[in-house]
């Protein structure tokens, strides 16, 4: 399938294609515990949209009743227009769906499971041996689920999601288990799927994961939907200051603290850190001071705003600012 054919959906008289996801004022509450609380999103069709959150957030809860896996207490669900609840086959073929506990059927090989799988979706042939090679299982192919390791499986859950060739892929905290090499190349698949124009529901604990992927995220804090936008929009207007990190030892402490711009200082890990809103200015005061050499700078990222959102206080993202801050300004990593 070529990408511009992949990513013309049919096209709807007088209107945009339905989202693929809509939520609306999705409420699901757990006894006495509200797991998920009025929430709201819509998903585009073609969308790589990262759900983030801290455990308990209602990340899953919230996912499954997107999946029909749950039904929601109040509120709608549709895809493509479509509600997932009561269970809607026309759906099923069109959604992948890979939940945290995944169950896999007893006593088969990778490959049998796989093949099970893609003929209850009525999946085309070859596509089993293709989607284990592409979450990396080619070889593990005659082994049996139980005797895979974690990742493995978690891997296999993967291309269970993937092997009818959905629309729309959800995967929740599918990295969970992979060490850093299948965790890469989970990422290239994802990228293969986003460019031929699918639609990726994706929760992650991994913020470096949500800023490589996602066009769009949102972050729940205790089953509500404290912000929704892209990492980049998100980064900037957190307004977070930059790092400088020294060599400990290169710079008084005190001296530090009198740079013009520098807000903070800090001893963390072998490194004097200057945390400042100005890094141009303190990082040429500091080469005046004591030279650049081994000075490493760090911009803001997604796991500042993260951390603002999810510590717990209600800060006014305003406050305690010097006015008239610069947006996040970009210098190099090293
Ligand atoms: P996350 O995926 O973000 O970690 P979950 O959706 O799994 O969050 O859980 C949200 C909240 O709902 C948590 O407090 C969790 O303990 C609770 N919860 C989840 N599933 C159930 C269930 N089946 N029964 C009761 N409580 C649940
Ligand atoms: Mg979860």
């Amino acid at each position: 399938m070529s990408e511009v054919q992949a990513m013309s959906s049919p096209h709807h008289a007088g209107g945009p294609p339905p989202a693929a996801v809509r939520v609306e004022e999705v409420s699901k509450r757990y006894g006495d515990r509200l797991a998920v609380d009025a929430v709201s999103l819509e998903i585009r069709q073609g969308e790589f949209f990262g759900l983030l959150g801290p455990n308990g957030a209602g990340k899953s809860t919230l996912v499954e009743i997107m999946e029909g896996l749950r039904r929601a207490d109040t509120g709608s669900v549709a895809l493509f227009g479509r509600s997932p609840w009561p269970r809607d086959t026309g759906l099923l073929p069109r959604i992948g769906v890979q939940t945290q506990s995944s169950a896999f059927f007893v006593r088969q090989t990778a490959h049998e499971h796989l093949r099970t799988v893609a003929a209850l979706y009525g999946a085309r042939p070859g596509s089993v041996d293709t989607t284990l090679e592409a979450v990396g299982l080619t070889a593990q192919r005659n082994v049996r689920v139980e005797n895979l390791s974690g990742g493995q499986r978690q891997r296999l859950a993967i291309a269970s999601a993937l092997v009818h060739g959905p629309e729309l892929i959800f995967l929740d905290e599918p990295t969970a288990a992979l060490d850093p090499q299948a965790r890469r190349a989970l990422w290239e698949v994802l990228r293969g799927l986003k460019a031929a124009g699918r639609t990726i529901v994706y929760t992650t604990h991994h913020l470096d994961e949500a800023e490589a992927l996602c066009d769009r995220i949102a972050i729940l804090v205790d089953g509500r939907v404290a912000v929704t936008d892209s990492p980049h929009n998100l980064v900037a207007a957190a307004h977070a200051p930059s790092r400088l990190l020294l060599p400990l030892g290169r710079l008084d402490r005190r001296r530090a603290a009198g740079i013009d711009g520098v807000e903070r200082v800090s001893e963390q890990g072998g490194s004097l850190v200057l945390e400042t809103h100005a890094p141009g200015q303190v990082l040429s005061a500091v080469d005046r001071l004591a030279g650049l050499d081994g000075v490493q700078t760090r911009t803001p990222s997604l796991e500042d705003v993260y951390l603002d959102l999810t510590s717990g206080l209600t800060a006014d993202p305003a406050a305690g600012k010097p006015a008239g801050t610069p947006a996040a300004e970009t210098i190099t990593e090293p």
